[in-house]
């Protein structure tokens, strides 16, 4: 009953914005100077959201926590000198409560806000009917139903205006990103409601400048709505995630690049075009499959160390069961399944093999 009307929101309030919408700013506001500074650097025909942290939610105590309420007042003059829209993070009703008597235009759950369904349903309860744009940060966990169910709460709050953005997951292993891109995840939201915006953000995807235009091309290659990116005019000195902001010149730079490859793409056949994205799902199919069978050759030390059995016929049939189902639902064949995971099985079969060889 609520994904059907998560199905069916318009958010028209996307059509007020050329695509891509761009939002940046930094991570952390410090001062009023640093604000004005980076607004008034930052290239209004791209950018038309300006985004500062007011609150900030860190790993460990003792670092910066934000400057307050203060910076809202700052966030307003930049609104006031600039004309771009404002946007903060919320993380319970005090930060709502002060962000609308501020006037902030978007407010955005972050990623440690929309793993906890108690600190979504506040916020929501205190956003009840409100006709600001709310967006929501993918949970840190790559938990697909809890991003959806913190939207729900905010649609069951008469909150008409959303969309999300895509930051990246945490991941247990040493990966060339901070958060890891899960792809998959992303899309699957696209296929499930492609009415909601979805907004990229390669900066805590990548935790360092390299590699924020690769990420960001890829996610307009994949047609999201917008960008998020941190920008810093001293990003060395920002009081936080330094290492992963860029000037506001770098970053039309990226964008004009964007661009400039958009226009080549709009050379390219059809035909191009489509071999492009297959292209780049293929690295995707395969970089998932990489991790896997780092999965399975983990799951062949611990069985060779309990002394257990390489093929386990009754966990080959659940996974069996489960991914035909599964595969029905996203319209492979039933034969298409069975050969692929056979496959998939074989290879698997085979590292483990090579594990209990090892000596
Ligand atoms: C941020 O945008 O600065 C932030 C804290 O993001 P996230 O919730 O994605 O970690
Ligand atoms: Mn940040």
């Amino acid at each position: 009953m609520i994904m059907q009307t998560l199905n069916e929101l318009d958010q028209d309030w996307m059509r007020c914005f050329q695509k891509p919408i761009i939002i940046s700013g930094p991570c952390s506001a410090e001062s009023q100077e640093q604000l004005l500074e980076i607004s008034k650097n930052l290239d209004k025909s791209y950018v038309k959201i300006f985004r500062a942290g007011i609150w900030k939610p860190r790993t460990k105590p003792g670092g910066f926590e934000g400057v307050g309420e203060i910076g809202l007042k700052w966030l307003q003059k930049v609104k006031e000198e600039t004309g771009m829209m404002i946007a903060t993070e919320v993380a319970n009703t005090d930060h709502v409560k002060a962000s609308l008597a501020y006037d902030i235009d978007i407010l955005w759950i972050g990623a440690r806000s929309t793993v906890n369904p108690f600190t979504v349903q506040e916020i929501a309860e205190s956003l009840k009917n409100t006709e600001k744009i709310i967006l929501v940060k993918n949970p840190i966990n790559p938990d697909f139903d809890l991003w959806v169910g913190a939207l729900e709460r905010l649609v069951a709050q008469g909150i008409k205006k959303i969309g999300v953005i895509h930051r990246g997951f945490s991941y247990y292993k040493k990966s060339q990103y901070r958060n890891h891109p899960h792809w998959d995840i992303a899309l699957n939201f696209k296929n499930f409601y492609g009415n909601i915006p979805i907004i990229c953000d390669p900066s805590h995807i990548c935790g360092e400048r390299e590699g924020i235009a690769t990420v960001a091309k890829q996610a307009l290659n994949l047609e999201y709505d917008g960008l998020m990116i941190e920008s810093h005019c001293n990003p060395d000195k920002a009081w936080s995630d330094s290492k992963q902001q860029i000037t506001p010149q770098q970053l039309v730079k990226i964008l004009k690049k964007i661009e400039f490859s958009k226009e080549q793409d709009s050379k390219k056949t059809q035909i191009e075009i489509l071999r492009d994205k297959i292209d780049e799902l293929d690295e995707n199919v395969l970089s998932l499959l990489a991790s896997r069978f780092l999965l399975s050759r983990e799951i062949g030390m611990l069985k060779k160390k309990h002394n257990v059995d390489i093929f386990q016929p009754n966990r080959w049939k659940q996974i069996m069961e489960k991914l035909e189902c599964f595969g029905k639902n996203v319209e492979l064949s039933s034969d298409f399944i069975k050969v692929f995971l056979e496959i998939i099985h074989q290879e698997s079969i085979q590292i483990q093999n090579r594990v209990m060889l090892d000596r």
